[in-house]
């Protein structure tokens, strides 16, 4: 499947759709999920149209990937987590959804356990504090 340019993380990119920008560089992107399975859950773009983690460019993916950690590294902090899940999907047979290449970055805390994916959307003054959050730890 060829990566089609009107799926909504590029929109995001484009600044065609608002979201919580948490962080960005020249390769990458990251911005808080909009229906978190829990509180900080963010995700990493590449600035690059791929799919998934197949088609990607390596300098974009090594970007994104460094990205990915710093971030979490900073979430760890912001939300005093004591676990982070890194997760990424690729084809809807692995339940991805969104056909941008993303990473998922999930604080985890003993005994709670984290929503379903995707299901219900967060107030959007909530995303922006807990972006401001993940900024202040970065
Ligand atoms: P996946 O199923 O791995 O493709 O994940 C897609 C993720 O994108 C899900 O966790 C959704 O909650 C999230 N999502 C969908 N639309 C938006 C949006 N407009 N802004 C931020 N996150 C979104």
């Amino acid at each position: 499947m060829a990566y089609a340019d009107d799926n909504i993380f590029a929109k995001i990119l484009r600044g065609e759709i608002p979201s919580s920008r948490v962080y960005e560089n020249e390769h990458s992107l990251a911005f808080m999920d909009a229906m978190p399975q829990v509180p900080g859950h963010t995700l990493v773009i590449p600035k690059y149209p791929a799919e998934n983690l197949l088609d990607v460019d390596p300098e974009y993916l090594a970007s994104t990937i460094q990205v990915t950690q710093r971030i979490a590294a900073a979430i760890k902090v912001a939300f005093d987590a004591p676990g982070i899940m890194v997760a990424q999907l690729n084809g809807s047979a692995a339940g991805q959804t969104v056909f941008h290449l993303h990473f998922h970055i999930i604080p985890r805390h003993d005994g709670i356990e984290f929503k379903l994916h995707a299901r219900d959307l967060e107030d959007p003054s909530v995303l922006e504090e807990h972006a401001q959050r993940i900024r202040a730890a970065l």
